[in-house]
């Protein structure tokens, strides 16, 4: 949730106000998920040698149902992820923020809810990986891009995604137009035509619109979301956190000057700064 009194007082006591020059990475992965590489540690390192004031440590959210668990943790793993995590901030001179990349599916709230409630989270990203799982059946290679038919997967997945944020589990929306990495970018008439009231349920939502910069490394070759689902999400005032969504160590703030320039021509001059899982509004650098 944004606190705007906090934003107030900050302008007022210029405080937070040192220049750094990029923002926050808040999306990186560690090896538990068993396709990335490095432990928070590393991420942290490389974080300091690119200059970055903080970053979040967001592995992907282990589930008791053996939800796409080829993915992610186990559940016993988790206290050992949180471990590193404390570790790491504890010996590195940057700001760590506890967090997770949680997947929405149907009846996910069941388990998520008090799960995120036990940890001492700073920031969830909530995000749609797939439009069905199977879990007796094969791992889908394209999870988001079942058949052909463009506009029927991307209705689909906007509407799991619109009910990801009914929830009120998820702080941040990652990489909102995911399904151009399997299926290119879309029509932009028919991101109009779908995506103004799904935004609308993002901001009703109080949720941020996380900037993620992985797309420049896969085929779309831009960042997600597009700059026009960017600058709808401008016009409601709905904030952004930028990501790497980092699977290695040196994937960590690439692209970060970018997406800040996407940032602003956006139209936003600030992006949201998360601890304990409360936002605040810092000055883009
Ligand atoms: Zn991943
Ligand atoms: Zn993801």
């Amino acid at each position: 949730m944004v606190d705007i009194h906090a934003f107030s007082r900050l302008l007022s006591t210029g405080m937070n106000t040192s220049p750094s020059i990029f923002p926050p990475d808040y999306h990186s992965h560690t090896w538990l998920c068993k396709h990335a590489y490095g432990e928070p540690s590393d991420y942290a390192a490389a974080a300091t040698a690119a200059g970055l004031p903080e970053i979040a440590c967001t592995d992907h959210c282990p589930t008791p149902i053996g939800f796409a668990p080829e993915v992610r943790m186990e559940p016993h793993e988790f206290d050992l992820y949180r471990d590193w995590v404390m570790k790491a901030r504890a010996e590195h001179g940057i700001d760590i923020l506890f967090g997770v990349e949680a997947d929405y599916h149907d009846g996910c709230e069941e388990y998520l809810e008090p799960f995120l409630k036990e940890q001492p989270l700073d920031i969830v990203l909530g995000s749609v990986h797939y439009l069905a799982y199977d879990p007796d059946g094969q791992p889908p290679v394209k999870g988001l891009w079942e058949t052909d038919d463009a506009e029927g997967n991307w209705k689909k997945y906007l509407d799991r995604v619109a009910r990801m944020t009914d929830t009120g589990l998820y702080d941040v929306a990652g990489h909102l137009d995911l399904p151009k990495r399997f299926g290119g970018r879309p029509d932009p008439g028919l991101i109009d035509e779908l995506m103004p009231p799904v935004m609308q349920r993002i901001a009703n939502a109080g949720m941020a619109v996380e900037i993620n910069t992985s797309g420049f490394r896969h085929l779309p070759g831009e960042q997600y979301p597009s700059l026009q689902i960017l600058n709808m999400a401008s016009e409601l005032e709905i904030p952004v956190t930028f990501g790497s969504d980092a699977h290695t160590p040196t994937n960590v703030g690439q692209y970060f000057e970018e997406a800040v320039i996407l940032a602003r021509r956006a139209g936003y001059t600030h992006y949201l700064q998360f601890k304990e899982r409360q936002g605040t509004p810092a000055p883009l650098p």
